[in-house]
C-alpha cells in the first residue's frame, strides 16, 4: 500500500453509507484500512452494508439516522468518537431525490430535498470540528453532482441543494486549512444506484443520453468512487482542499 494512502489509523463517517456510491466509498476506505461508521435510515441496509465491508476486514459500526435532525447528526459523531476513539473522515454523502417541473414542487418537498442533501453537511460539518480539531486534522468529502454545475429541468431543489454542496465545500475549506481540515466536493456523472434506477424509468430518454453523453460510454458504478474517497480521506491530498472534482466519465468534458 502506498503509505500515503495508509488509513489504518482512520475513522470514517460515511452518511448514506450503506448503500450506492456511499457504499463503493465506504468499501475504498476499508481497503485503505479505515475503520466505519456506515449511516442511514434503514436498520436492514445498514447491517447489509456492514456485512460486505467486515467480510473485507473493516471494523464497522452502523447508525441508525436521518441526517435532516440536528441532534442525530450530533449524535452521529459523538458515538463515533466514544466507540473508536476519533473521527478523521466525514463523508456527507446521504441524498435524495424529487422530480417533477420547478413550478409543481410544494414547499415541505423543497425542505426535503435541501435539509438532507445540503443542510445535512452543514450539520455534521459542524458536529464533526471539534473531534477533528481533537484529531490534529481532518478530511472531509460531499458528495455533489453534475447539477453542482448544469440545470436540469426535472430536478430544481435537487440542482440547488448540489450547486450549495460546492460553495458549503469551498468555505468551510477556506475557513479550516487553518486546522489542517481538508474539505473537497466529488461530482458524481450518472452512476447506476436506486437513485438513478428509479429515473431512468420516470425521465424519458434518460439512459440514452446518458450514454451518449459520458464520454467513457457507461453509466458509473459505486466501485468507480473507492479510489477518489481514498485520495481525498487521505494524507496523499494534504495540499487540495475546496476542489469540486468530477467522478464522471467524461460527461462534464463533452460538449
Ligand atoms: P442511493 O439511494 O443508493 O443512496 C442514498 C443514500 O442516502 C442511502 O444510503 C440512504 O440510506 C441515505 N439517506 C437518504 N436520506 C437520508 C436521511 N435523511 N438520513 C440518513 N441517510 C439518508 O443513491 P446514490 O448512491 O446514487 O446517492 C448517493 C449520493 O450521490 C447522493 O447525495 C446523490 O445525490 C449523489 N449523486 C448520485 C448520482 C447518481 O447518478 N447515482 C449522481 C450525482 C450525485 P437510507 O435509505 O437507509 O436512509
Amino acid at each position: 500500500m502506498n503509505e500515503s494512502m495508509d488509513l489504518r489509523d482512520r475513522v470514517a463517517l460515511i452518511t448514506g453509507g450503506n448503500s450506492g456510491i456511499g457504499l463503493g466509498m465506504a468499501q475504498g476506505l476499508a481497503g485503505a484500512g479505515a475503520s466505519l461508521v456506515i449511516v442511514g435510515r434503514s436498520a436492514q441496509k445498514n447491517a447489509d452494508a456492514a456485512q460486505a465491508l467486515q467480510a473485507q476486514g473493516a471494523q464497522v459500526l452502523t447508525i441508525e439516522a436521518d441526517v435532516t435532525q440536528e441532534d442525530e447528526c450530533n449524535a452521529l459523531v459523538s458515538q463515533t468518537v466514544s466507540h473508536f476513539g476519533r473521527l478523521d473522515i466525514l463523508v456527507n454523502n446521504a441524498g435524495i431525490n424529487i422530480r417533477k417541473p420547478p413550478q409543481d414542487y410544494t414547499l415541505d418537498e423543497w425542505r426535503a430535498v435541501l435539509d438532507t442533501n445540503l443542510t445535512s453537511a452543514f450539520l455534521c460539518s459542524k458536529a464533526a470540528y471539534p473531534a477533528m480539531l481533537a484529531a490534529g486534522g481532518g478530511k472531509i468529502i460531499n458528495t455533489g453532482s453534475m447539477t453542482s454545475i448544469f440545470g436540469a429541468s426535472f430536478a430544481m431543489p435537487y440542482s440547488a441543494s448540489k450547486g450549495g454542496i460546492v460553495q458549503l465545500s469551498k468555505a468551510l475549506a477556506t475557513a479550516w486549512a487553518k486546522d489542517n481540515i481538508q474539505v473537497n466536493a466529488i461530482l458524481p456523472g450518472w452512476i447506476d444506484t436506486a437513485l438513478t434506477r428509479q429515473a431512468r424509468i420516470d425521465v424519458p430518454g434518460l439512459n440514452e443520453r446518458v450514454l451518449t453523453r459520458t464520454a467513457a460510454g457507461r453509466w458509473g458504478t459505486p466501485e468507480d468512487f473507492a479510489g477518489i474517497a481514498v485520495f481525498l480521506a487521505s494524507r496523499a491530498s494534504d495540499f487540495v482542499t475546496g476542489a469540486a472534482i468530477p467522478v464522471d466519465g467524461g460527461y462534464s468534458s463533452q460538449a
